[in-house]
């Protein structure tokens, strides 16, 4: 996304592009693929957006995908907690979640209304302390609505992830009002919505697309690259051109020799199933409902796939498929207010480096888009976007980076 949305922002100013993929196929971490166990097209994971993502919100709007997105009415946010079957939904930056925080009967099971003062806390937090630490006393509103939104945001337990990461999730979204944190989700894939559709508005411009093309090195001379070096080709690398190193941390390291990054990765898993009668879904996700009390955390419907999300999943990946397929069920089934039985089709995505680990001391080794060559910058979404790691920082640092690219050209 950090490249796409770099190469998107360079053929609109009408600077030439040539963009290499090592991959088969564009998107990276956020992309859709035909699965023939369940005969669907499904994404690698589920991907949730918030409408305050403005970078997203910009990038959509120039490759001409917002019909692609569904965007609900109001911002909701349904949770049922799987081991009583207790339900509540948060109605968060409305006047409604005011009057939900001072009404009992309306507030989230089990919370008091000075609690939801402490959500102030994260604003303020230093940048060595983790969710859990600013958080203070952990009370039923942490459990209920902080923790499975800081999990799923930084892809960290409360114990590990960094509360200074969450800031500007909480400015940019959630304190600025309903109409910036409703939850939106892709139509029919991620690929639809926000890769194929750049990849055709790229080459429209005339820039060249080049798949399964690995870098493998930079020759440099006096702090500037002269060529990139792909298995036996090279490319030269004109005065005015800048690369945009869009790779994952460690890549950008090799790449460079001296680069300090994060260290570390955190796991998401994903269970998709194909329901055999989507019709009787009793409680739809809107579009998602988030699970307390289980060992899903997140679960999302499309037409007849049901998506299940678990952030932080360290210690899932190396469970075997078939248990954590029937596990999952177990919770989505209650989720979604269907029968256990029978196990519908399934298949499980294991995604081991999902995100860099977002812990404290990771926050602050994160490097900015310049690098010590000259005409070398960074995107990713593990660069020192300030956001977690999420596309909507992926897609800022692509931005940042065509941004310097122009600079460069026009020294
Ligand atoms: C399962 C899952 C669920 C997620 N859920 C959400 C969510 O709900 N909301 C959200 O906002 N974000 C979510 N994310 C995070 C989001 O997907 C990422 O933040 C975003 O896609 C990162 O984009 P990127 O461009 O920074 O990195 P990447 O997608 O990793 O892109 C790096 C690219 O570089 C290529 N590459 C590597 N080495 C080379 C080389 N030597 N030469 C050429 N190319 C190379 C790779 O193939 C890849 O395409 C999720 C991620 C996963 C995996």
């Amino acid at each position: 996304m950090a490249g796409l949305a770099a190469a998107v922002a360079l053929v609109r100013r009408g600077v030439p592009v040539r963009l290499y993929e090592a991959a088969r196929h564009a998107g990276g971490r956020c992309r859709s693929f035909y699965d023939a166990r369940l005969d669907r097209t499904i994404d690698n994971g589920n991907h949730l957006l918030l409408s305050g993502n403005r970078s997203v919100a910009r990038y959509v709007r120039w490759i001409g995908s917002g019909d692609a997105f569904i965007e609900p009415r109001r911002a909701e946010f349904p949770f049922v907690d799987v081991r009583s079957g207790e339900r509540w939904c948060v109605r968060p930056g409305s006047v409604r979640f005011l009057g939900q925080v001072f009404s009992r009967q309306r507030r989230i099971p089990g919370t008091g209304a000075w609690e939801y003062l402490r959500l102030l806390r994260y604003l303020v937090a230093p940048t060595d302390a983790t969710v859990h630490q600013a958080s203070g006393k952990a009370g039923r509103l942490f459990e209920r609505f902080v923790e499975p939104l800081a999990v799923g945001a930084l892809n960290a337990p409360a114990s590990e992830g960094a509360a200074c990461l969450l800031r500007p999730v909480l400015l940019e979204t959630f304190l600025r009002g309903e109409r910036y944190c409703r939850p939106c989700v892709a139509r029919r894939g991620l690929s639809e919505a926000l890769v194929t559709p750049a990849i055709t508005l790229i080459e429209s411009q005339g820039a060249q697309v080049h798949l399964s093309t690995r870098l493998e090195a930079l020759a440099m001379r006096s702090n500037v690259v002269v060529e990139l070096v792909f298995g036996h080709a090279t490319v030269e690398c004109g005065p005015r051109d800048t690369v945009i190193l869009g790779v994952p941390p460690e890549v950008a390291q090799r790449l460079l020799g001296s680069l300090r990054v994060p260290r570390g990765h955190s796991a998401i898993v994903n269970a998709h199933y194909r329901l055999e009668h989507p019709e009787a879904v009793r409680y739809r996700p809107a579009p998602l409902t988030g699970l307390v009390g289980g060992m899903a955390q997140w679960v999302f419907l499309r037409e007849d796939i049901a998506s299940v999300t678990v952030s932080a999943a360290g210690a899932l990946v190396r469970q075997d498929g078939a248990a954590l397929a029937s596990r999952l069920w177990r919770d989505t089934a209650q989720a979604l207010g269907i029968p256990e039985d029978p196990l519908p089709r399934w298949r499980i995505i294991k995604e081991r480096q999902a995100t860099f680990r977002q812990t404290p001391g990771n926050a602050i080794r994160r490097p900015g888009t310049s690098t010590w060559v000259r005409n070398v910058v960074l995107a990713g979404d593990w660069t020192d976007t300030g956001l977690p790691a999420t596309i909507e920082g992926a897609v800022r640092s692509g931005f940042a980076a065509a941004e310097h690219a122009v600079r460069w050209r026009q020294r």
